[in-house]
C-alpha cells in the first residue's frame, strides 16, 4: 500500500470531469486536502457536492482526471483494495443512516463492521473490548448516558452525533460529511460541527465536509473550497473569507 508521509494530501482531485447521461456534472475539478485539515465544500444545491463525495470513496469514477485517496486511486482498486479503502474512509450522510429501532451503542457498534467480521446478534455479541470502545466514543460525541436508547427517540441532533460516534469506531484517516447539518435546527448544528472538528483534530482525523450555510463553513472549517455549476468557483483559507464574499457564489 502506498505510503503517505507528513507533506502529502489525504485526497488529490486532479482535473476531474463527470456526467450523467450527458449532463456535465463535474468539470475540471481539483482539489487537496491537507493532512489534519477540515475542508468545507460549499455551493449550491445541484453544484456537484454529493458527486464529489462519491468519487473520494469509490462510489462514482471520474470520466475523466484522477483521484488520489490516501495514496489510492479508486479506480485503479481491485474489490479487496476498495473495500480496504473504505474502512479508512469514514462517511457521515445528511439522513444519519442509523437503524432507528435499534440502540445507539448497537449502532455504533455498526462501525466496527467495515474491517470486522462479526455476528450482529445484539450488543453482547461483540467483544468486551469493541463495546468498551463504542462507550467511550459516545462518551466523546457526549451521548454516554443515552447509549441503551432507540436511536428513533433521539433528537435529530444527537442521531448524528451518534453517526459521528459510529465513523469513529472505524478508525477513520478521512472522514466525507455530506451536509450533515441540513436537517438539523442552528443550535444543534453547531453542535454537530463543533464535535466533528474538536474528535477529528484530537485524533488527527482529515475532514471534507459539505456544508450549504456559509456562516458554518467559515466559523467551522480551515479552507473553503467552493462549486458552483461542477466548476470550482473558490479554493482559500477560511480566515481569508467573509461570508458576503463567500454568498456571492450562489
Ligand atoms: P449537490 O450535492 O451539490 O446538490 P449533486 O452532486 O447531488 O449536487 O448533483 C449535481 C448534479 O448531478 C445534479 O444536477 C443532479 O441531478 C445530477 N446527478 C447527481 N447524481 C446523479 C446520478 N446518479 N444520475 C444522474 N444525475 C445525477
Ligand atoms: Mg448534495
Amino acid at each position: 500500500m502506498a505510503e503517505i508521509t507528513n507533506g502529502d494530501p489525504v485526497l488529490r482531485l486532479s482535473d476531474i470531469g463527470k456526467s450523467f447521461d450527458g449532463v456535465t456534472v463535474l468539470d475540471g475539478v481539483s482539489l487537496e486536502v491537507p493532512r489534519g485539515s477540515f475542508v468545507a465544500l460549499t455551493g449550491p444545491s445541484g453544484a456537484g457536492k454529493s458527486t464529489l463525495l462519491r468519487l473520494v470513496n469509490g462510489m462514482h469514477l471520474p470520466d475523466r482526471g484522477t483521484v488520489s485517496t490516501l495514496g489510492e486511486n479508486p479506480a485503479a482498486c481491485s474489490r479487496a483494495r476498495l473495500r480496504a479503502l473504505r474502512a479508512r474512509v469514514g462517511f457521515v450522510f445528511q439522513q444519519f443512516g442509523l437503524v432507528g429501532r435499534l440502540s445507539a451503542m448497537e449502532n455504533v457498534l455498526m462501525g466496527a463492521l467495515a474491517t470486522l467480521r462479526l455476528p450482529r446478534y445484539g450488543v453482547m455479541s461483540y467483544p468486551r473490548a469493541l463495546r468498551a470502545r463504542a462507550v467511550e466514543q459516545l462518551d466523546r460525541v457526549g451521548l454516554a448516558d443515552q447509549r441503551f436508547q432507540r436511536c428513533d427517540t433521539l433528537s435529530g441532533g444527537q442521531q448524528q452525533r451518534v453517526a459521528v460516534a459510529r465513523t469513529l469506531l472505524q478508525g477513520p484517516e478521512l472522514i466525507l460529511a455530506d451536509e450533515p447539518v441540513a436537517s438539523l435546527d442552528p443550535a444543534a448544528s453547531v453542535l454537530v460541527l463543533d464535535t466533528l472538528k474538536r474528535i477529528s483534530a484530537e485524533d488527527g482525523i482529515s475532514v471534507l465536509c459539505s456544508l450549504h450555510q456559509v456562516e458554518l463553513a467559515l466559523s467551522t472549517a480551515d479552507r473553503v473550497v467552493a462549486l458552483r455549476g461542477g466548476r470550482l468557483v473558490l479554493d482559500e483559507p477560511a480566515r481569508d473569507l467573509t461570508a458576503a464574499r463567500l454568498r456571492t457564489i450562489y
